[in-house]
């Protein structure tokens, strides 16, 4: 069996392998999967709830050598192995399990302006949201624990198998979160992670039943086409070019702190990273010098040992280079690099260092392009209308933040961004707030994580449709007849409450139904 290695970043050091799975294999896996995934439903719920218990637990216990992994991978600074990756896991653990436990999996429902109708002739609706069957959680490098487990575990909640597709860059991450699943005790086969080149688009083509899909947007596209052949819906969380806007009122020096988080976590290889800074014109200047004093503050290197260290490196060779392409277009559409925007000359690893740009112009084509590293402009602003206009001016719409002291000013403009997500005086970190919806609009994707709404995207809504069958045949059913027909005709204005009304219409069926 071939193997695949992972190599540090941070280090250039090969850090683990694993083994490879060839394309050939997908249907046994997924064969696989969907026997696990029969046992799985037929648990008792006490037994499916202790098993999320003991998930729990174990990230919980070995959330040391968790991080370990995720800095293995990815070389990310030990405290973003907790805070953004390992936090949210457990959050998300305790979130589903919780839904696994409360989430009425079968509720009778009302039929809408026919309820009254419905009852009245027996009849009943019922919706069993029933798992889809195997889901395929194909995922990005930049958090290799936090989204394919989050993802994992609210399917596997709802009732589903996994096939984890990790990325090629963090292997290690894959095979953790399949023995972790395996030593909590979940069916054997019921969370696999596969790796090996070719292996995303052989699970697209495959007989998976969903894919819940975090990676760029061009694949993202080319996910959607391939699951496409065979009607497979997709979730797709795809690329961002979050906006933060700066009012005038807003508290310059938290603003500016925000900022720097948010815009340098994981190097800037967030999906949900800020990108884009428009600040007021008025507090352009402060803000602008207090973000880049606090920037040129930042340490970087590798962060495991070194607790002071806050940026970390670019994941492997070809993003390092990318991120000084980009440079190069930046200075080239007319804008200033004013910190940064070259490769760390002091260490060894893939480190690029924390850029600021001014002075680009907010059409340069640059402004419309993902770029998924430690690259952020900022620009200067003068009306409220004209930093809405700014900020939606972008095919992606991903997440985004306000910062003002005026909290319905910050309500306010956050209604009107096109986006997923808007934080007013925050900005990136709500991935951990695990009951609050994820997902995009636009070329960041389709579909939604987090929340009851991601849950319910794990599952059909299977509606049950019972009735008693007291009369023998209904109005509506062939063959058909002048009295059934006016009956139908005033069913319509009954139910809108316009002409007719119920009573007559129900006196009406009562007579059709003893003719029967
Ligand atoms: P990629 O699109 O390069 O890869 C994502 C995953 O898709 C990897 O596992 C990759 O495998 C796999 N893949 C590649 N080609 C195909 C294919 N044809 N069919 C199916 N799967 C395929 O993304 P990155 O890993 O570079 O991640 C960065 C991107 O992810 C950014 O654009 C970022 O914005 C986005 N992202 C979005 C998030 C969101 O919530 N909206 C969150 C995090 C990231 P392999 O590695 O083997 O090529």
């Amino acid at each position: 069996m071939s193997k695949m290695q992972s190599v540090n970043p941070a280090t250039l050091k090969v850090s683990g392998e694993v083994d490879t799975t060839d394309p050939s294999e997908v249907p046994g896996i997924i064969e696989g999967c969907r026997k696990a995934q029969g046992e799985w439903i037929d648990m008792p719920k006490r037994m499916r709830l202790a098993c999320m218990d003991r998930l729990l637990d174990i990230i919980v216990d070995r959330a040391d050598e968790i991080a370990a992994t995720i800095h293995a991978d990815t070389g990310k600074p030990r405290s973003e192995c907790h805070s953004t990756e390992i936090l949210t896991a457990i959050g998300m653990t305790k979130y589903a399990r919780s839904l696994l436990k409360d989430f009425k999996f079968k509720e009778r429902i009302k039929q809408g302006p026919m309820s009254m109708m419905c009852t009245f002739m027996g009849r009943r609706s019922y919706i069993e949201y029933q798992p889809y069957g195997v889901v395929a959680v194909i995922s990005s490098y930049n958090f290799p624990i936090a989204i394919p487990f989050t993802e994992t575990v609210m399917a596997v909640a709802a009732g589903n198998a996994v096939i984890i597709k990790p990325s090629s860059d963090t292997p290690l991450c894959g095979d953790l979160i399949q023995s972790i699943f395996e030593e909590a005790g979940f069916p054997k086969g019921l969370v696999r992670s596969v790796s090996g080149p070719g292996l995303g688009s052989a699970i697209t083509s495959s007989d998976v039943d969903k894919i819940a899909f975090t990676g760029g947007t061009d694949t993202g596209i080319e996910v959607m086409k391939s699951a496409a052949d065979k009607l497979v819906p997709v979730i797709l969380e795809l690329g961002g070019k979050d906006a933060m806007i700066v009012m005038e009122d807003a508290d310059v020096p938290r603003a500016a702190n925000g900022a720097t988080w948010a815009s340098f976590v994981n190097s800037g290889q967030v999906c949900v990273s800020i990108k884009r800074i428009y600040v007021q014109r008025e507090v352009y200047d402060s803000f602008l010098r207090m973000y880049i004093e606090r920037v040129r503050g930042l340490k970087q290197g590798n962060g495991w040992d070194d607790p002071d260290i806050s940026v970390g490196p670019m994941i492997n060779e070809r993003e390092l280079n990318r991120m000084t392409q980009i440079c190069d277009e930046i200075t080239s559409q007319g804008g200033r690099i004013v910190l940064g925007g070259r490769v760390n000359p002091n260490l060894d690893g893939y480190f690029f260092e924390p850029t600021v740009v001014t002075d680009l112009p907010v059409d340069a084509p640059v402004v419309s392009k993902e770029i998924f590293g430690p690259i952020v402009c900022v620009f200067p602003f003068d009306t409220e209308e004209e930093a809405i206009r700014l900020a939606n001016d972008n095919p992606f719409a991903l997440a985004g933040s306000v910062w003002t002291s005026d909290l319905e000013r910050g309500r306010r403009i956050a209604s009107r961004l096109r986006s997923g997500t808007i934080d007013v005086n925050n900005a990136v970190y709500t991935y951990g707030l695990p009951a609050t919806p994820w997902g995009g609009r636009g070329m960041s994707g389709i579909g939604t994580t987090h929340a009851l709404e991601g849950f319910r995207q794990m599952m059909h809504p299977h509606h049950i449709h019972i009735d008693k069958g007291g009369s023998r045949r209904d109005p509506w059913w062939m063959p058909y007849n002048k009295a059934d027909s006016e009956l139908i005709e005033d069913l319509g204005g009954a139910f809108f409450a316009r002409r007719g009304g119920i009573v007559s219409c129900a006196t009406r069926f009562l007579r059709t139904r003893k003719r029967e």
